[in-house]
């Protein structure tokens, strides 16, 4: 394997030092970046340093079967062909595993949260909405998923770009899975235990993932922590509805024309073009001096045409 998080990683960028915002791009390495992906990659690390601020990379490997192998180092390889250069060490969920158990283990010890074994079928029968029932046994189970006992159930948050988010109470309030039964950590708890771990101060992303927001904001309630803001990014999507992913086959993007693609991601991103050049850190430079957070457009999603 190629350990590319040994290279140098001093950026090319000024960073004001006491700036206290931190960014971060967190792929899970299940493909290639395609153009979705670089769009939130690019939309986070220009929010990033035009605040002055850290841009972190965690790989989000926690899904042995949906990976790909050699994955992780073709995105890290990726993000450097564009000269998206992160700052720090990267993270690898796949190292913080004790963490993750740890935390359950108090969780379970302070009957925090419980184990389940309903099925998607009766959950489908409850209408949709885990109903907490295994919660409520006089004898718990003793093995199962994990689900956190979601006290708070945090419906609404602010999200910097799209203002305030509403959710369904009955997704909001649901006692949902942090542990798998087929023993995996749930990307709920260590999306959340890692912001907190790396001092996220801003989650930039795709809006596939602003409603899941609002389970975030509960286990961070709940962990007693102080969640990051939320800014979510139109998502580059196929047909309404659809979004441009791994799962569809999204092609890779081009690792040898990136300047191409890099004003391609500002364009969708409502960003003035900048100046092709050969090296990718003066283009950026300009996205940067340029970016202008009141031109991203508030949509969830943008059909690629
Ligand atoms: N790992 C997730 C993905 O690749 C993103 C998680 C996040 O940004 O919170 O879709």
């Amino acid at each position: 394997m190629i350990v590319i998080s040994s290279i140098p990683l001093v950026t090319g960028f000024v960073t004001l030092i006491h700036s206290p915002y931190i960014g971060r791009f967190a792929p899970s390495p299940s493909g290639p970046l395609h153009f979705g992906s670089l769009v939130a990659a690019v939309g986070s690390f220009l929010r990033a340093r035009s605040m002055g601020g850290q841009w972190l990379v965690r790989i989000e490997d926690i899904d042995p079967p949906r990976e790909v192998p050699g994955c992780s180092d073709d995105i890290l390889r990726t993000l450097l062909a564009y000269g998206l250069e992160w700052d720090g060490e990267v993270l690898y969920q796949s190292q913080r595993l004790d963490a993750y158990q740890a935390r359950l283990d108090s969780l379970m010890a302070n009957d925090l949260a419980y184990y389940c074994q309903c099925t998607r079928k009766q959950i489908h029968a409850m209408g949709g909405s885990y109903d907490g029932r295994c919660g409520a046994l006089e004898t718990s189970l003793d093995h199962g998923a994990i689900r956190i006992r979601n006290t708070v159930g945090i419906d609404k948050f602010q999200d910097t770009l799209m203002g305030e988010i509403h959710l369904d109470k009955a997704f909001a309030n649901e006692d949902f899975i942090i542990k798998r039964s087929d023993g995996l950590y749930a990307y709920q708890l260590a999306v959340v235990m890692d912001d907190d771990f790396q001092q996220i101060t801003e989650v930039v992303r795709g809006s596939d993932l602003l409603e899941t927001s609002c389970r975030q904001e509960s286990l961070f309630a709940l962990f007693g922590l102080t969640p990051p803001t939320w800014l979510h990014l139109p998502l580059v999507c196929t047909t309404p509805g659809m979004k441009l992913s791994k799962q569809n086959h999204a092609p890779a993007i081009d690792i040898d024309q990136p300047q191409t693609s890099l004003n391609a991601a500002l364009q969708f991103l409502g960003q003035p073009q900048v100046e092709p050049r050969q090296q990718m850190h003066l283009m950026l430079e300009q996205a940067i001096s340029q970016f202008d957070i009141d031109l991203i457009p508030k949509q969830t999603e943008i059909i690629l045409s």
